[in-house]
């Protein structure tokens, strides 16, 4: 029997930039006008009418999520949050790495969004370690999807091999969860 938030959380492999779902979420920086990794990937897919409306959006806090539409990506909207750079786990790190899985659902939540992927928020260039990354995501969702109806679906959608079977291993895990 698994779980209810559980059969909720999906992982998959490949570039977000493809997903067809109502929103997905980009691993941005706090000016919000565009970077590199997931991030330029997101605005190189969804065209130059994305940045013209994140000019708009005042910039975003780290641990804060703000969303837009999605232009020419399949997903129909964009939710930008700002992950923690990592500074060796002592600076708040796993705090504002939630918060940024948290305040994401919210927004979607708010929105009526029923799907929402998620990168590997600061796993990249801002060097947090896969392993806590991973268990946080996780963790964060679940229990948010535990107590909301809305999203009704997370993916998890990890671009290397080593993150899909991590979110595998951790999703498999919770299955046997009250
Ligand atoms: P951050 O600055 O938050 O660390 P990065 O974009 O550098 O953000 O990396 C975050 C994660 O996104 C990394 O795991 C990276 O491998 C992954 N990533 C990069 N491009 C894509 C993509 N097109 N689709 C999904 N994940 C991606």
């Amino acid at each position: 029997m698994k779980a209810e938030g559980s059969e909720r959380l999906k992982v998959v492999q490949g570039d977000i930039t493809t997903l067809t779902v109502d929103a997905i979420v980009n691993a941005a920086n706090s000016s919000l006008l565009g970077g590199g990794g997931v991030d330029g990937a997101i605005h190189r897919a969804a065209g130059p009418e994305l940045l013209a409306e994140c000019r708009t959006l005042g910039g975003c806090a780290t641990g804060d999520a703000k969303i837009s539409r999605g232009y020419r990506l399949p997903a129909r909207h964009v939710i930008h949050t700002v992950g923690p750079v990592w500074r060796g786990g002592a600076a708040g790190e796993a705090e504002l790495l939630a918060s940024c899985y948290r305040r994401s659902l919210e927004l979607a939540a708010a929105a009526g969004i029923a799907t929402v992927a998620f990168p590997c928020i600061s796993t990249g260039v801002y060097g947090y370690p896969p392993e806590p990354a991973c268990a946080i995501a996780v963790d964060t969702c679940r229990s948010f999807l535990g107590e909301h109806a809305l999203p009704r679906e997370v993916i998890f959608v990890c671009f290397g091999r080593r993150d899909y079977e991590l979110y595998r291993a951790a999703l498999v895990q919770g299955e046997g969860a009250p």
